[in-house]
This record gives structure tokens, C-alpha cells and sequence, in this order.
């Protein structure tokens, strides 16, 4: 309703299209462009109402907006959001429609896959529009990147607890396998970390057990191990308030996006003295990629270096959050938004 929408009025412009022929309906959300074009995925979902899909959009592109300034990217953010089960309503034609709303948009909005879409989905797009990343050919698989990035953050995070960055010996629970989780395991286990894991799929658990002696946990006791770091790096709200007091670890850093169910988690970690790594923070090594991408500088080194500094930014966090005892999420959300006021005060974006 209309005063939901009213703690949306900083967006820039929300575009709700349509197009009769293919079916398509989508709500694409400009929150900022003051960095640069507002880049951010394309998610095909099955709303069950209009308006959560425009919560949805105008949620996430404002989350996008934070991401890429804490990540020093060029960007602004975007979000759109196509309304249908990706399964049974997806068509060529409804994607190159789409495409056709984003050309609309002249590149202040660049679209990018997300959940419940492909590289595949984003090359139909592409036949409409330039302004779309992540293509099949582009950066690649930007996984390495999220993983390298939430490693060097886990780092930042052990320094915060113990004094010192060397995971040497911290017992570390990584919860979900997949494309980061697997990567995020072989630099953890390089540098002496104990590895607890867990995962739906038990061929990836027997893997990370054969490679690096990981001592498995089943998947819905993760968030309990005895541990001294929680990283989820499955699904989001894994941090919720049934969660939570079963918590072990003293502190959370992992890739998965949204980990808190809602915003007041952050301040029930805080009150039990769970240290957290805000998501967005953490996990933007993927998003700096697909960056290098739009912006036509790709450079794995350079690439890797961004990634890594992602370990200052979030003691910077700890930091301030310690100084100020705002929450760590709430930090970096005001840092966002200075960076944001003093780019906008230094004039439009090249
Ligand atoms: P993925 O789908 O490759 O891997 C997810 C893994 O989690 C799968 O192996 C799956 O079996 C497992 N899983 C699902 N439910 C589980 C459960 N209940 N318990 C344990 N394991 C479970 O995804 P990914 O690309 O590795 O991304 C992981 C998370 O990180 C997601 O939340 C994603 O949004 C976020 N993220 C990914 C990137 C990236 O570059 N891939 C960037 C930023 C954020």
C-alpha cells in the first residue's frame, strides 16, 4: 500500500512494464544512478500480487545501490523483476519483450541474471538491448571472485575475534557447497582452517570430506556447529529468530545473499554478542566481475585486489560499529548513504 511505499521515495524511477503479445509484465526499479548506470539482476518469480513484486524490486535495487558503492564500483542500482513462474511462464518472446523495456530505459538500467534467470535468458534479452551483463563470453562465472572476497572477510572477521587474520586451526562452518561454497572451502582449508560442512547434495560433502578432511554435519544442524565462524553460503534468512539462540559460533560471515530473515536480526545478533559481517558487504566479489564486465576493464588481478580489499571495508565496520554500538548492518547501510551524499555532492557521475 501506498505507506509501505512511502520508505521507498528515494528511488529514482520505477517502471512497471508490459507488453500484451508475449505476456509480459515487470517492474523495473532505478534506486540510484549517482555512481553510475543502476546495474542489477533480473529475477523471474511467481508474485502473488502485484505489489509485493514492486516491494520486491524497489527493496532490492536499493540494496544493489548500497552493494555496489560499499564495492568503490561505478555503478548505481537497479532491479527488475519479471512476474511469472520461471518454469512454465518464460518464453523468447517475453524476454526479448523485456529487453525491449530496458533499451527503453537508454542504459540508466542494466540488466543482469538473477534467480530464475540464465546467461541464456540474458543473451534473448541482449537481442534487444546493449545494456545487459553476464552473458555467456562476458566475465564468466563470477563464483571465484564472491569466494575470494567472503575469504578475505572471514579474515577481516578472525582478526576482529582473535586479534589475529590467520584462520590457522579456527574451526569454520560452511554451510551450502555450491559454486562459492566450494571455492570458499579451498581457501579456508589452505590456510590450516578446521572445516565443518554441510549440504543437501552428499556428493558435495563427500568431496570437501576427501579434499580438505571437512567433518560433516547435517544439513539442518549447521547453523548449530561448534564453531568459531558461520558461514552460510546456501539460501537466504538462514539468520532468524529460531535460529539464532542456537548459534554457537561467535560470529557470521558467509556469501549467501539476505541471511537475515529481517533487519531487526541484526540487533539480536549484536545483543548476544554475535559479531556479523553484513551480506552485501561480504559477498560483492561477483558483482565487482560482472563491473570489470559492463564496464569493458577486465582484469583478473585488478579483479582479485578489489575482491580482497573487501577484508578492509568490513573491519572498517567492526570499527565503527564498536565505536558507535549502531549494529554492523546499520554501519554499513550509513556508510553506504555517505558515500552515496558525498558522490552526489561531488557532482553527476562520467
Ligand atoms: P549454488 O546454487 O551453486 O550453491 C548453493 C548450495 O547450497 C548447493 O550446493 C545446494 O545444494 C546447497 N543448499 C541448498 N539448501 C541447503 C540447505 N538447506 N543446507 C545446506 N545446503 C543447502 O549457489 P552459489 O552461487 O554458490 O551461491 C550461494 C549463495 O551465495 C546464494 O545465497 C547466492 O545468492 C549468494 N551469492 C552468490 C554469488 C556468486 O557469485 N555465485 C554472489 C553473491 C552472492
Amino acid at each position: 500500500d501506498i505507506t509501505t511505499l512511502r520508505d521507498f521515495d528515494d528511488h529514482e524511477l520505477v517502471l512497471l512494464a508490459r507488453d500484451a503479445d508475449s505476456g509480459l509484465t515487470a517492474v523495473i526499479a532505478v534506486h540510484s544512478t549517482v555512481a553510475g548506470p543502476a546495474c542489477g539482476g533480473t529475477r523471474m518469480w511467481a508474485y502473488a500480487t502485484h505489489e509485493e513484486a514492486v516491494i520486491d524490486a524497489l527493496r532490492l535495487s536499493r540494496g544493489m545501490t548500497y552493494k555496489n558503492i560499499m564495492a568503490g564500483l561505478p555503478l548505481g542500482g537497479g532491479k527488475s523483476v519479471i512476474i511469472g513462474n520461471a518454469r512454465t511462464d518464460k518464453s523468447d518472446a517475453l524476454l526479448r519483450a523485456f529487453g525491449r523495456k530496458v533499451e527503453a530505459l537508454s542504459g540508466r538500467y542494466i540488466a543482469a541474471e538473477d534467480v530464475g534467470t540464465s546467461p541464456a535468458d540474458m543473451a534473448l534479452v541482449g537481442q534487444e538491448t546493449r545494456h545487459v551483463a553476464g552473458l555467456t563470453g562476458g566475465a564468466g562465472d563470477p563464483s571465484p571472485f564472491t569466494a575470494f572476497g567472503v575469504y578475505h572477510g572471514i579474515k577481516a572477521t578472525a582478526r576482529e575475534l582473535t586479534g589475529t587474520a590467520d584462520l590457522k586451526g579456527l574451526k569454520i562452518a560452511v554451510q551450502g557447497l555450491g559454486h562459492v561454497g566450494q571455492y570458499l572451502c579451498q581457501h579456508l582449508a589452505a590456510e590450516g582452517a578446521q572445516l565443518i560442512v554441510a549440504d543437501l547434495d552428499s556428493d558435495k560433502v563427500a568431496e570437501q570430506i576427501r579434499l580438505h578432511g571437512a567433518t560433516a554435519v547435517d544439513a539442518g544442524a549447521i547453523h548449530a556447529a561448534d564453531c568459531d565462524i558461520y558461514a552460510p553460503c546456501a539460501l537466504g534468512a538462514t539468520v532468524n529468530a529460531r535460529s539464532i539462540p542456537e548459534i554457537r559460533a561467535k560470529a557470521i560471515a558467509g556469501a549467501a545473499n539476505n541471511q537475515l530473515s529481517v533487519p531487526e536480526m541484526a540487533a539480536e545478533l549484536a545483543r548476544r554478542g554475535i559479531l556479523y559481517a553484513p551480506d552485501y558487504v561480504i559477498n560483492a566479489g561477483g558483482i565487482i566481475s560482472v563491473s570489470a564486465e559492463v564496464t569493458g576493464t577486465f582484469d583478473h588481478a585488478a579483479i582479485m585486489a578489489r575482491s580482497a580489499a573487501i577484508g578492509d571495508t568490513v573491519s572498517s565496520i567492526f570499527a565503527r560499529a564498536k565505536a558507535t554500538g549502531a549494529t554492523t548492518a546499520d554501519v554499513a547501510d550509513m556508510l553506504a548513504q555517505e558515500k552515496l551524499a558525498a558522490l552526489k555532492a561531488a557532482g553527476p557521475a562520467q
